[in-house]
């Protein structure tokens, strides 16, 4: 009984340093600076995020993630969408690091001040597929298209 609790205990305490430790070491990678001179050794490629409010196009700022000298790993060039992703070998970044990296919250019920208990519905699809839930866990891949529709319901 006793030996139970003790074998629970150590692996609960050594899932939370596991999950401490990916969650550490992704944010050490997000605020790293990463170069741009075609010398890079990781993973290079882009994704292209629209997001439209009631048909409208809503503009994606340019230089996201890139702060004077220093371009972070998952960072914009201009207004168009385009996702740059750079990371190292193994390694994933999601919608919701891109949304972080902003300072935005996004949730399946919010995208920054816009929430669905206000009136508002969004839907996300990925290369045209609706994605149900989990938004902020959508992997940011090559060429992958992002839409994220939101729709005022009181009219
Ligand atoms: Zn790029
Ligand atoms: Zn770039």
């Amino acid at each position: 009984m006793f030996l139970g609790v003790i074998v629970l205990t150590v692996t609960a305490v050594i899932a939370v340093f596991a999950f401490l430790y990916i969650t550490n070491y992704k944010q050490n990678i997000l605020a790293s600076c990463v170069s741009h001179d075609g010398s890079e050794t990781e993973s290079h490629y882009h994704a292209q995020l629209t997001i439209e409010q009631d048909g409208e196009k809503v503009k994606i700022p340019a230089n996201i993630g890139i702060v004077k000298e220093c371009i972070h790993p998952l960072h914009t060039h201009n207004t168009t969408g385009l996702v740059h992703v750079q990371h190292p070998p193994g390694l994933g970044f999601t919608l919701g690091d891109f949304f972080d990296v902003q300072g935005i919250v996004l949730k399946d019920d919010q995208i920054g001040s816009i929430q669905t208990k206000d009136g508002y519905s969004i839907d996300v699809t990925v290369d045209g597929v609706q994605v149900k839930s989990g938004f902020q866990n959508i992997l940011l891949k090559d060429r992958e298209k992002i839409d994220i529709k939101i729709t005022s319901l009181a009219k």
